[in-house]
């Protein structure tokens, strides 16, 4: 069984390891392969952050935080676990996934900072994507997956048995998806570290600063329908600002870069099996602000579509 997947981001590189793993032929085709993809420029702390359905993405975003765990148990060094601490305006329940994480509590009344009322401490794994990126390209062609550039304008030109799309924002004409929409997202890099990393995850007032090793990314903007993919001074500013309030200490002399991105959402994730012409296409994009998050979940997912669909 020959199996294309369309897309070398996080989602098709994921996908592609799972279904090499499960025995059969695969090949990604995708118009660009890292480090020029969205997942790149990802923060990427783990986080369901901005995408639905939440009783199938806080399952999956469980999986891949335990793959996540795994691999990092393993050795691969790019990915770190780190404490961050969640702000919030008003006494919140905690979301659905904080029982499935090992380290998850409510702050008390005197770690709260200035402006918030409410707030909750995590450690999640940070993945360092410009090494992250290229060990999954690197470990699907050792597993002997073959890659190829190429760009498509619809899903039914692209070769293959089985189909997997994985295309992100490319769904949008690939799939004739109206349904998919860019939100865009600006960072700014620090040569700094927070000790902790700190979170506003609101998308009005979304503020965040996530420690790598050797950098923090702050971040952020969620502007929806934007496909602006230039570095603006007044975005850098605004995340500057914000990430003041949560990190007084920060030192703007310490910063090295920005990087722009802009997010794959829709109103739900799409991960569903389609029949076009008589050949099987197995949808998996959408993943808007999660797709670091979601993605080894999200891999399983399409590997068992695959197998019950042979
Ligand atoms: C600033 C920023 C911060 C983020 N932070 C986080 C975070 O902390 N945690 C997290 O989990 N997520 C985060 N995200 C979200 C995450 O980056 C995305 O959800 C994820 O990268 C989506 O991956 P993907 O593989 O589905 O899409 P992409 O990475 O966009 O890959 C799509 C692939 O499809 C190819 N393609 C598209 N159209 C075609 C076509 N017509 N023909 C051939 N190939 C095509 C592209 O070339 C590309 O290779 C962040 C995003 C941004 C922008």
């Amino acid at each position: 069984m020959q199996i294309t997947i369309v897309g070398a981001g996080v989602s098709g590189l994921s996908t592609g390891i799972r279904l090499l793993e499960q025995g059969y032929n695969v090949k990604i085709i995708s118009k660009e392969f890292s480090p020029n993809t969205v997942s790149d420029v990802a923060a990427a702390w783990w986080y369901p952050f901005l995408v639905e359905p939440i009783e199938k993405t806080n399952k999956w975003s469980s999986e891949s935080f335990n793959e996540f765990l795994r691999l990092k148990n393993e050795g691969l060094e790019c990915i770190t676990m780190r404490l961050g601490r969640e702000y919030l305006e008003e006494k919140t329940d905690p979301p659905g996934w904080s029982k499935d994480i090992p380290h998850f509590r409510i702050l008390e009344s005197d770690e709260i900072i200035e402006n918030y009322n409410f707030g909750w401490e995590l450690e999640a794994p940070v993945i360092e994507m410009h090494l992250y990126m290229p060990w999954l390209l690197s470990k699907f062609k050792k597993l002997g997956g073959l890659i190829e550039i190429n760009e498509f304008e619809k899903i039914e030109e692209v070769p293959g048995e089985m189909i997997v799309n994985c295309s992100g924002l490319g769904a949008r004409t690939l799939s004739n998806d109206e349904e998919v929409i860019p939100v865009r997202g600006q960072v700014v890099y620090i040569k700094q570290d927070p000790g902790f990393g700190r979170y506003d995850q609101q998308p009005e007032s979304l503020t965040y600063t996530i420690p790598r090793r050797d950098v923090t990314v702050l971040g952020g903007t969620a502007q929806i329908g934007d496909w602006d993919e230039k570095i603006r001074d007044k975005d850098n500013e605004s995340i500057l600002s914000k990430c003041e309030l949560l990190w007084p200490e920060l030192d703007r002399r310490n910063i090295i870069g920005t990087a722009v991105g802009l997010r794959p959402s829709r109103y739900e994730l799409r991960l569903e099996l389609e029949l076009i012409n008589g050949r099987k296409v197995i949808h998996n994009y959408g993943h808007g602000g999660a797709g670091v998050t979601l993605s080894w979940g999200c891999a399983d997912e399409v590997a068992k579509i695959v197998k019950i669909n042979m």
